[in-house]
Parts: structure tokens; C-alpha cells; sequence
């Protein structure tokens, strides 16, 4: 591994130490999933079931937290049946959705979801009309049930048209007190004041962590990093993973390791699992 710190090397370590009090969070696309052209068709890596339900079992927890909602997630990364494998053992997986905005586990088996925020329904309606009037008309729409997702990434020009249009939905979405999160090549606007950063928060104390993990891709974990890197100065482990994007400089400048996407994520997480402690040595704290 190349940590891209000399601090990274040791909170490796000490995650690895810490682990029965550390959660592992883990983004979807990008992360446990390859990034394809139809977000409907992505798939999670082959290896990641069997990685989750090791992770669960020596970890104190494991959250996957992404933008799609639970359901999606769920279905795709056939979570089911891996969090019945975690069950199995004593232990949950969570699915933070919607940048924290639901909830599943495997123990409870639905989807926690406030209702969609004010605004929403209006901007949708509208959308159609603001994307003609900027010759933009071709983008492809994702409604969720508390967001809608603008996607350039099937147009003739996907990184110029994500240009022209994140400020055109920067505008609209403040008339209806919306937030903009941006990604690649896609922008979403949702509900504002839920974000992973405030998702990770949430898992630390609901879980009494005092180590966090989390592994992004993308512009939309930057706020979760950030979360970690805050809980960081007030004493405790947390371990920051790009995957595989060069180009998201905001994410890599924080990180303390990259890796090269899915691929590297199940390499890494199997290094976690191969350098933890014996089962037994850390049961206390359990
Ligand atoms: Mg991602």
C-alpha cells in the first residue's frame, strides 16, 4: 500500500487496532460498485459480499452511505442477503441513502425516509423548461423521492454541459430552498442540511466510536471526510480512502490513501481483514 501520508501509514495501524470500536463506511458507486454509464445498471464487485460480512464481524460496525436511495442501493448491492449473513453472526450492516437523508438495516429490514422536502415537487415540474431554455434538453433525469439527479454523462459534451448547467441549477434550486450537490457528471438537488458528513457524524455516536473509516469517491464525500477529519482533532482514528479518482483533487488532498476503485477497495479492505488482531484478542468492548 502507498499511503500518501507518513500519518496515513499509522492511522492505518490504528485502525486496524481499534477496529471493535471503528465503523466502516463505505460509499456505493465508485466504491463497492463500478461506475457505469446507466446508474440502474451498476452492479457491486463480486468479492464485496464476503468482504462485508468479514468487516461486520470484527468491526463494531458497517454503514454503507451513498446518495442513491436505500432501496436502490440495497437492491443493486443485494444487500439482503449479506446483511442476513451479518444477522447471521450477531452483528448489523446499515445503508445511510440519500446522503443520510434514510435509513435501512438489516435488522430492521425497511427503509427509515422523511417525506420529500418542500420545493421539490414545483422545481421538478419546472426542470424541463429550464434544461430547453439552455439547449440542455438531453440530459438525463434520476427522480429519487427526496432528490432529482441532472446527468451529462450520455451528452455529446458531458463536461461542458455539466458546466453550463450547474449554475442554472444552482439558481433554481435556491428559489425553492433546495441544495445543490454536484458530482460527476451529474448535479443533484435535494433537501438541503443532510450530507455524509453529518451521516458519519451520526454513526459515530450512535455507534460510540472512536475510529471511523470511510472510503469516497467523489465530490459528495468531501463533507464526510471533512466530518472525520474534525472528530480526527478531537482525539480520535480516522482513516480517509480515495477510490480511484485522480481527477477529484478536493478528495484525494484530504485522503490518507488511494486506491484504484472497486478493485482496489477489495484489495484493501482484505488487507484490514488479514491485519486485525485475532478475533478473541479484542473481544472485550464487544
Ligand atoms: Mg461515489
Amino acid at each position: 500500500m502507498e499511503f500518501l501520508t507518513r500519518a496515513g501509514r499509522q492511522r492505518y495501524d490504528e485502525l486496524v487496532a481499534d477496529a471493535a470500536q471503528g465503523v466502516v463506511c463505505l460509499d456505493f458507486d465508485g466504491v463497492l460498485a463500478p461506475i457505469v454509464d446507466d446508474p440502474s445498471q451498476a452492479h457491486i464487485h463480486p468479492d464485496a459480499a464476503d468482504v462485508l460480512v468479514d468487516l461486520a464481524a470484527r468491526f463494531r460496525g458497517v454503514a454503507v452511505v451513498t446518495g442513491r436511495p436505500c432501496r436502490q442501493a440495497v437492491t443493486l448491492g443485494d444487500l439482503d442477503a449479506v446483511g442476513r449473513r451479518i444477522l447471521e453472526a450477531g452483528q448489523d450492516l446499515q445503508v445511510l441513502g440519500q446522503y443520510g437523508n434514510e435509513r435501512w438495516s438489516a435488522s430492521s429490514g425497511r427503509v427509515v425516509s422523511p417525506r420529500p422536502p418542500r420545493g421539490l415537487a414545483s422545481f421538478v415540474a419546472e426542470l424541463p423548461d429550464l434544461l430547453r431554455r439552455e439547449g440542455l434538453e438531453d440530459a438525463h433525469l434520476e427522480q429519487k423521492s427526496l432528490a432529482v439527479a441532472v446527468h451529462t454523462r450520455r451528452m455529446a459534451d458531458p463536461v461542458g454541459a455539466l458546466e453550463r448547467l450547474t449554475p442554472v441549477l444552482r439558481k433554481a434550486a435556491a428559489r425553492y430552498d433546495l441544495a445543490l450537490e454536484p458530482g460527476r457528471m451529474v448535479v443533484e438537488v435535494r433537501a438541503p442540511g443532510m450530507n455524509k458528513g453529518n451521516a458519519v457524524r451520526t454513526l459515530q455516536k450512535e455507534l460510540h466510536a472512536d475510529a471511523m473509516m470511510f472510503v469516497g469517491d467523489d465530490l459528495g464525500d468531501v463533507d464526510a471526510f471533512e466530518a472525520i477529519i474534525d472528530l480526527r482533532r478531537r482525539g480520535m482514528v480516522g482513516f480517509l480512502v480515495c477510490s480511484g479518482s485522480q481527477e477529484q483533487r478536493a478528495l484525494v488532498e484530504l485522503a490518507d490513501l488511494l486506491v484504484d476503485g472497486p478493485d482496489g477497495v477489495m484489495q484493501l479492505l482484505k488487507q484490514i481483514v488479514a491485519d486485525l488482531p485475532p478475533p478473541d484478542a479484542d473481544a472485550p468492548g464487544r
